[in-house]
């Protein structure tokens, strides 16, 4: 199953093979073999949620390389919607 992460200093540590499970902790994929595991992904997913980006990574969508700054929802929207005005206006 393919996805994108944002790279960081854990998924650089994983690459190298530094961040083998010592243990399964939950069993939470019938595949997951944690003898070959590189890493355990519940435990990553769950330092991500928690905050804890050392230990863990992020997802995100291939528009991710545009983000330079967190917006309000309401400025992304103010931003979407001059965009296209300015297309409409353009044609
Ligand atoms: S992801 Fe982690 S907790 Fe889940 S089965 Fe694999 S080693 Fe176990």
């Amino acid at each position: 199953m393919p996805g994108r992460a944002i790279r960081n200093g854990f998924l650089d540590a994983v690459k190298e093979g530094l961040k083998k499970p010592k243990a399964c902790p939950f069993n939470c994929i019938k595949t997951c073999d944690v003898t070959n595991s590189p890493y355990c992904i519940m435990l990553a997913l769950y330092n991500a949620y928690k905050g804890r980006m050392d230990h863990g990574y992020a997802f995100a969508g291939s528009n991710a390389w545009r983000c330079d700054k967190i917006l309000k929802v309401s400025e992304l929207f103010d931003e979407l919607k001059a965009g296209y005005n300015t297309k409409l206006t353009s044609l």
